[in-house]
Parts: C-alpha cells; sequence; structure tokens
C-alpha cells in the first residue's frame, strides 16, 4: 500500500437534504425483527424462547466467541420466534418480537460504575455498542487494545462522507453532551492524551458547537476535513488526521490510535448514562423513491418498511434499496429486512436511478489506479478472477494486496467503461479470505 501525498479521492454530489432536519421518534413499531449477527464476529446466542414477556433493555442474546456482541430487546412484548433470517447478507437466525406498544423498560437495568479498565470493557462489552458507522466491529474489542499497549490518541469519526447519510451529523449536532461525555470516559480509562474530532467541511454547524464545547479542553481538537470521499474510510481518516499509515496488517493501536465512530462514542456514553443498552438509532431515510425523507429515531430490528411509512410512504417503485450510503452500502432486495445496529441510512432509489448502464470493455485508461486512496490495482484483480487455476490467482491476488481493499467504490465510480470494479473486488476478497483460511487448515491438518 502506497498512500499518497495527497491522497486521492472524490468530489461527490452530497444529496445530504435531510442535514437540517432534526431526528424525529417514529411510531413504535408492531413488531421486530432482530438478527443474531448484527456486529462483525461470530452470531450471538439466543436467551429467550417463544412466549418469553420481554422488555426494553433485557438481555435477548448473549456474545458468543469472537469478536461478538450481546443483542437486547428493543420493544417490550412478546417473543413470537426464533428463526432462520437471510436478508442483506449471511444467513443467520433472528428473535422476532411482537410489540405490545408499552415501550416498557427492563427493571433490571442498573447505571455502571466501573472503576477500572477491565471492569469498564466489560461494561462497553455488556452495552452491545458495536460500530455503528457501518463496520459493526464491537466497541469493546476495540477499545481492548488500550489492555496490551498505550493508545495516545482517539480520532472521533463524524466525517461522514458518504452522499445522503446525515444520521451522524445530526448526533453531534444534539448529543454534543454525550460527546463530551465519551470523551470524558475514554480519557478516564484509556488515559489518551489527544483526541481529534474529525468532521467534514460540509457540516459547519456541527464543526461549530463542538469546537464551542471544547473551547477550553487542550486535549480536544475539532478537525475540518475537505468534503472528498472517502474522507471517513480508516487510512484516509488516520492520513489526513494524523499524517500517520497504517501498514499492511498492521494494527492501528500498534500506531497509538484508535478510530471510533462519532454515534458508537454517543451510545457508549449513553449506556453509562442512563444504563440502557443498545436499543435504538438515528437512521436517514432517503432517496428517490421516499415521499418525505427523514431522520428517524428507531428501534433496531423495525423494518425498512416501518422507515418508509413514517417517510409518508413511497412516491415511486423501489428500484434499488440499500443500507447505507450509495457507494458502500449494501443492498437488499425486500422491504421487510430488519434495521440493524450499524444501519445508519437507507436509501431507496427509483427504477430510473437504479438503472447500471451495461459495462464495455476495458480501455486501460488507468483511472480506477490513479483514484484509489490505497494505491491498489483494480485492474489486476479483476485480471486474476478470470483465471482458472485458484492457486496462481491467489497469488496475484495476495501480491496485488487486495486484502487492503477498502471496497469503498471509487475506481467503479470513475470507470469509464462502466466495468463492475468494486463487485469484483469484492469477489477477489471473499475468494482470498475463503483460500487463505482453506491453506491455514490443511496445514495444520497435516501437522
Ligand atoms: S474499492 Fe478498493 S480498489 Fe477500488 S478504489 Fe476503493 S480501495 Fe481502491
Ligand atoms: S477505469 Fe475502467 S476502463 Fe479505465 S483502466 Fe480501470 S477498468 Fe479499465
Amino acid at each position: 500500500m502506497s498512500l499518497k501525498k495527497t491522497i486521492s479521492s472524490l468530489k461527490l454530489p452530497h444529496y445530504k437534504g435531510t442535514a437540517g432536519m432534526a431526528a424525529v421518534r417514529m411510531a413504535v413499531p408492531k413488531e421486530v425483527l432482530l438478527p443474531m449477527n448484527m456486529h462483525s464476529g461470530q452470531a450471538a446466542e439466543p436467551v429467550v424462547a417463544a412466549g418469553d414477556h420481554v422488555t426494553v433493555g433485557q438481555l435477548i442474546a448473549r456474545e458468543e466467541g469472537r469478536n461478538s456482541a450481546p443483542v437486547h430487546a428493543t420493544v417490550s412484548g412478546t417473543v413470537k420466534a426464533i428463526e432462520p433470517y437471510a436478508a442483506g447478507g449471511r444467513k443467520t437466525t433472528a428473535i422476532r418480537i411482537e410489540s405490545d406498544g408499552k415501550m416498557e423498560k427492563c427493571p433490571d437495568l442498573s447505571i455502571p460504575e466501573p472503576t477500572n479498565l477491565d471492569e469498564f470493557l466489560a461494561c462497553v462489552r455488556e452495552s452491545g455498542v458495536v460500530g455503528l458507522g457501518g463496520a459493526a466491529f464491537p466497541v469493546w474489542a476495540k477499545l481492548a487494545a488500550a489492555q496490551k499497549s498505550h493508545i495516545s490518541t482517539v480520532l472521533i469519526n463524524g466525517a461522514e462522507c458518504e452522499p445522503f447519510i446525515t444520521s451522524d451529523h445530526r448526533v453531534m449536532l444534539e448529543h454534543g453532551d454525550l460527546i463530551e461525555k465519551g470523551i470524558a470516559l475514554l480519557k478516564r480509562f484509556l488515559g489518551s492524551e489527544e483526541y481529534i474530532i474529525g468532521i467534514e467541511k460540509n457540516k459547519p454547524d456541527a464543526i461549530a458547537a463542538l469546537t464551542e464545547r471544547f473551547r477550553d479542553d487542550p486535549a480536544v481538537r475539532v478537525m475540518p476535513l475537505d468534503s472528498v470521499y472517502p474522507q471517513g474510510a480508516k487510512q484516509v481518516l488516520l492520513y489526513n488526521a494524523t499524517g500517520k499509515v497504517v501498514g499492511p496488517g498492521q494494527r492501528l493501536a500498534s500506531l497509538g490510535v484508535i478510530i471510533i465512530n462519532v454515534t458508537s462514542l454517543v451510545k457508549t456514553a449513553e449506556f453509562f448514562t442512563t444504563g440502557m443498552p443498545l436499543v435504538e438509532r438515528i437512521v436517514t431515510v432517503e432517496g428517490s423513491a421516499v415521499r418525505e425523507p427523514k431522520n428517524l429515531i428507531v428501534p433496531i430490528g423495525c423494518s425498512i418498511r416501518d422507515l418508509v411509512e413514517a417517510c409518508g410512504g413511497l412516491k415511486e417503485e423501489p428500484g434499488k434499496i440499500i443500507y447505507g450510503g450509495a457507494m458502500m452500502g449494501k443492498t437488499v432486495d425486500t422491504l421487510d429486512a430488519s434495521v440493524l445496529k450499524a444501519t445508519n441510512a437507507v436509501v431507496i432509489m427509483n427504477r430510473k436511478d437504479a438503472e447500471k448502464t451495461k459495462p464495455s470493455p476495458c480501455i486501460h485508461c488507468g483511472r480506477c489506479v490513479a483514484v484509489c486512496p490505497l494505491g491498489l490495482n483494480p485492474t489486476a484483480f479483476a485480471r486474476a478472477m478470470e483465471l482458472e487455476d485458484e492457486a496462481a490467482r491467489a497469488a496475484i491476488l495476495q501480491k496485488e494486496q487486495v486484502s487492503l481493499c477498502m471496497e469503498c467504490g471509487c475506481c467503479s465510480y470513475v470507470c469509464p467503461a462502466h466495468r463492475p470494479l468494486a463487485e469484483n473486488n469484492s469477489a477477489a476478497r471473499r475468494f482470498i479470505r475463503g483460500w487463505e483460511t482453506a491453506q491455514k487448515e490443511k496445514k495444520e491438518g497435516s501437522k
């Protein structure tokens, strides 16, 4: 990876029409469906059964295995079923809860009072908070880096560089108190000296509000960043905010840095303020098919259909439904898919906007290589994926460092031939992960 002195990036149209809209609470949905894999690690394990009565914030699935996270009831009511769930990616099980409409709070909740780092991490673990900007990596696992090495700098990611999404923006405007509380917690338990809140310049109100809030705190710096995509990507933000570069296979923490999404920080702080684990979040609902785009406060596990209803319905037939933004978001094929912990936005495009231009042959213009913020070569990935010999394919993909690709989609965006580079990169990354796991298992089996 060779980050350039000036990292390549794109000037994208922002389409952030909801930025000025305060988040409004959606009506209590009739039911929620909570998948067990709303985080990046191993799926959670249900601890309730059909017929159980549950209350808001009650543990319904415990964390299980590596980088897992617990799941809590997001409405009060009755568990109707524990059933297979497949929308939007990996197959898993999900807990369906029929709401009683009361939103009765779990009586067992209490405000955590940790006294040292280990206790703090255990509490963060209980909160169920994961990377809420889309990554879904459990926050406790990220903060646990502080057990091994000193974290001198905490980068708080408020860049929100994707078009359409404004949920982090609203969080920064509406929950400055919790950002302050979150930083106070990190100061106390991680002992980090420097806190940088990176915000794109297209959010001047958030920059002004947080600059004013931390005016007398020399440890906290609000850093306005150019409004370019993918400013919020880990490697890009790190470089632009600190000048540091994380090498292949290197952990951020080894540089003394962690990056935490601003909403993740706020939800962590909320748990230490109210005792309520992660049960709701702000979701931006946008796109050409949506009648009244909004920022909604919604219980996790409600359906995209519920969001649409709260936005006055659809004005046109949906052509594409996306979790997240138009660049890095994942497509889902049904309005019945659940809002997940990391669902910062749902973008619903009409058929015309969703239409794909037919790809034509590569003209070897090199634009995809020039635009890649990490200096990768997506055409080499594409050529490798055409090889039938899997060992040869894997060798090229490893040499070209496909595993570094962050699937930002910049290469696809600039390709004049409309080659499906991002999709190909994603398939190549899946292939190499599977290949490397198989090789490791083969090696262990032959011992
Ligand atoms: S999707 Fe991957 S290869 Fe394409 S620009 Fe982004 S990081 Fe580079
Ligand atoms: S941008 Fe498209 S046409 Fe140009 S080299 Fe890359 S894949 Fe080929």
